[in-house]
């Protein structure tokens, strides 16, 4: 973006109507249009008309004004990225758009989508559709109504005996007055004109904006507690920064155990940036499992709390997003995408739960929503606080630490047991399953986590070792014993074990793609199939058996058991449950607040450690301490069991003795010896294509098209095939991350076009998770 555009008076963030076509002086609109072809590179220019007398009603263009121009031949959406003087081309060649649409992005949110599309090795148009007010490309508008107010006239009638009134009518206007405006037609619209003939009641259509349910939970409380000294020592900091004591604005870790009050700082810290008159963007990791967090925000701060996610109507999150346009409301909670909420002078920017990898997004641009924060805090100068009870080593260096080291009830931590599993073949360790019973007995909940969807991990051939794997990606099949891969957590199902010993469904959890249990194996004829290993399934099952009962319900939670809503409903039964266990992949372990979970479970904790990758220590850490967090809350200190092949693994030791600290030191020492992230940046690029050898060949030419830079170049390496296509891929390791990403893009560019009309694909992952 040059530096001498001007910016036009911001555009009516309005319905999308069309409206006519005013300049704000410049007579070329330089605008990206929004097509997904990486091909289209660049930006088009268009000749606007003249502006009339301005006027405060029409929408002007604007940097982020969203226009339809004709392209290629059609119609298409575009956005407008700059104005200038004149164009290079003759304005005979020029078009003009067809019209400019009643909203527009703000222009810091056209600058970040700038950087994204860089940063990622993406394209301006793919990160612009991630900034556009959502409805944009659907044409959704405001919701109008016709709205009947009462008049002055209309008041005075009530009072005054002479005033000729049906009793309907009087009926009717007492009703306008008790409830203020209404919309007419709840009230009958004939009566209201004839009303409105004579002068007692004014109808005017007016925006009604469609609000998403609220989620304040009945028993959070409104006001603020007064802080404990920890809180006040961390919150002091963060006051000062928002004052804007330090400059430029510093970022914060707030490292503090589950339940040590970090929710009730960032409170406090937005509370401090609304009374400055500015805006707060609130990021936590997935609503529908967190409602109490929202459900806090709003009952503390009410209409001016705004939430966007993907579960709201698509009306609902464009009437949201207006509202933050707007100012009408300055507090944004909602997950990764909400970092892109239109609010009016952001000042400050909040991540809960800083380590959870939902901040990533899979979809192109390969964004990571806690790296865009960090750029869109330092762009607005707002302050950046992310918080968890496990951060990651990139965050500890480079935000300032703040901790709260206890938690607010004064509760110890639970005790936290290594179970050796080697040589033993039941899914639970017999101290599992005693502490188990026991807690039937005694009354009181359990979760019971394990990272693995499914009833088995894989089936195999007892006589000739064949294992079934899926037909279009190299990796096993996962046996499902209910009806359908996807049914939901119900009632204890009879067990369907027929002759074959098996039913159910075998299903690849990449692609979808799913098989009858087979009866015989097809490579060598044999009856004789064997199951290895437990998934989530099979171990509800397994506790169904030994313990449940009206008394002890068994819930389960992951990604088999239905939609976000439907896990919202399991979380709320097993929260008001007397007693239970949940069972789930580690989805259980997530920022809720149960104060009565006596009993925390990880099975096959070193499951994570087996992934060949460098977060693995850090991941297996995180999951058995998030799930310690669980336990022991609002009382004693409670109890975690941790099954595990590998009892004396690192990151095992560290959990058992809650020392945060004392991994993360740990970490970072090995991260530096091995050269990852945080002390180098990782670039990943995935070739794909249906054969093996152009995946390979493309993955190549891109390795021998990079430019130098300061860092090394890993591959090409092969990948397991996914969805029916080979892959292969190219891990850059830099110092010089930014001079590695503009290599990696030039390179990109130079051979994606040409090995995508051979069938092959290119995909590039920035700080790939
Ligand atoms: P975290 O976000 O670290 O898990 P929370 O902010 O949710 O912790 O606090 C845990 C519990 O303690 C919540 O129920 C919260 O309402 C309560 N709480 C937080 N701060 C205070 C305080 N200063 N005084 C009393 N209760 C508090
Ligand atoms: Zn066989
Ligand atoms: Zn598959």
């Amino acid at each position: 973006m040059s530096a001498q555009s001007r910016s036009a008076p911001a555009a009516r963030a309005d319905d999308g109507s069309r409206a006519p076509l005013r300049a704000a002086g410049a007579p070329v609109a330089k605008v990206i249009p929004l097509t997904r072809t990486r091909a289209v590179r660049g930006t088009f220019d268009y000749r606007l008309p003249r502006s009339g007398a301005e006027s405060d009603d029409d929408p002007r263009i604007g940097i982020g004004s969203i226009l339809r121009v004709p392209f290629g031949g059609r119609s298409a959406f575009g956005v407008v990225i700059d104005l200038a003087g004149h164009s290079e081309l003759p304005p005979d060649r020029l078009a003009e758009p067809d019209a400019v649409l009643g909203s527009s992005i703000p222009a810091e949110l056209v600058s970040l989508a700038a950087w994204m599309a860089t940063e990622y090795c993406s394209t301006p148009a793919r990160a612009l559709g991630l900034v556009l007010p959502p409805g944009t490309l659907e044409g959704v508008r405001a919701r109008r109504a016709l709205v009947a107010e009462l008049t002055e006239p209309g008041a005075g009638a009530l009072t005054d005996a002479a005033a000729r009134l049906t009793d309907g009518q009087r009926g009717l206007l007492e009703r306008l007055q008790a409830s203020g405006p209404r919309v007419a037609a709840e009230l009958g619209t004939a009566a209201l004109r004839r009303l409105e003939s004579r002068g007692l009641v004014r109808l005017s259509h007016r925006e009604r904006p469609r609000r998403p349910q609220d989620h304040a939970v009945g028993s959070v409380s409104a006001v603020s507690p007064a802080l404990t000294g920890d809180q006040h020592a961390a919150l002091q900091p963060i006051l000062r920064a928002l004052e804007g004591a330090e400059r430029p604005p510093e970022t914060f870790l707030l490292q503090g155990v589950t339940g040590s009050g970090k929710t009730e700082v960032y409170l406090q810290a937005v509370a401090a940036t609304l009374a400055a008159g500015r805006s707060a963007i609130v990021l936590v990791p997935e609503i529908a499992l967190t409602p109490q967090v929202l459900g806090r925000f709003q009952a503390r701060f009410g209409d001016v709390v705004a939430v966007l996610h993907s579960a709201l109507s698509v009306g609902e999150r464009h009437d949201e997003w207006q509202r933050l346009r707007r100012g009408q409301a300055r507090v944004c909670v909602g997950p990764r995408s909400a970092v892109f909420a239109p609010v009016v002078d952001l000042g400050l920017v909040i991540v809960d739960e800083e380590h959870e990898s939902s901040y990533k997004h899979e979809g192109d641009p390969r964004y990571d929503a806690r790296h865009v924060a960090r750029e869109r805090a330092r762009a607005a100068g707002a302050v950046l606080v992310a918080g968890s009870a496990t951060p990651r080593p990139e965050s500890v260096v480079t935000g300032r630490r703040l901790r709260l080291p206890e938690r607010i009830d004064g509760g110890a931590m639970p005790a936290v047991e290594v179970l050796d599993m080697r040589g033993r073949h039941h899914p639970l360790h017999p101290e599992t399953r005693l502490a188990l019973a026991d807690l039937r007995r005694a009354g009181g909940k359990a979760i019971v986590m394990l990272n693995r969807r499914g009833w088995s991990n894989f089936l195999c051939c007892r006589s000739c070792g064949r294992v079934w794997v899926c037909p279009n990606c190299e990796v096993a099949l996962v046996l499902h014993r209910g009806r359908t891969a996807r049914s939901a957590s119900g009632p204890a199902r009879a067990d369907p074990e027929g002759a074959a010993g098996l039913s159910g469904l075998i299903a690849c959890h990449h692609c979808g793609h799913r098989e009858p249990v087979p009866s015989r194996c097809g490579s060598c004829g044999s009856v004789s199939v064997a199951r290895h290993g437990a998934g989530t399934e099979r171990i509800e099952h397994e506790l169904r058996d030994a313990l449940g009962g009206d008394d002890f319900p068994i819930f389960r939670l992951d990604a088999d058991s239905s939609g976000l809503e439907q896990r919202a409903a399991t979380l709320q039964r097993f929260e008001q449950a007397r007693s239970g266990a949940l069972v789930g992949t580690q989805m259980v372990a997530k920022g809720h607040d149960f104060p009565d979970v006596a009993l925390g479970v990880v099975l096959d904790a070193d499951q994570t450690l087996r992934f060949p990758d460098f977060r693995a220590e850090e991941r297996t850490f995180a999951l058995v301490t998030q799930l310690a967090g669980r336990a022991g809350r609002g009382g004693d200190g409670g109890r975690v069991l941790v099954q595990t092949l590998a009892p004396d693994a690192r990151p095992l030791e560290f959990a058992r003795h809650h020392d945060s600290d004392g991994f993360l030191a740990d970490e970072l020492r090995r991260r530096r010896a091995l050269g990852y992230p945080p002390f180098a940046s990782l670039i990943r690029v995935v070739c794909s294509a249906e054969e093996e050898p152009l995946a390979r060949r493309t993955a190549q030419a891109i390795a021998d098209g990079l430019e130098a830079f300061d860092g090394a170049v890993l591959g090409p390496a092969p990948l397991f095939r996914l969805r029916g296509r080979a892959r292969s891929q190219l891990v850059i390791k830099a110092a010089d991350r930014a001079g590695a990403i503009a290599a990696v893009g030039r390179a990109v560019d130079r051979v994606g076009p040409g090995a995508a009309r051979v069938g092959a694909s290119v995909s590039v992952d920035v700080d790939p998770q």
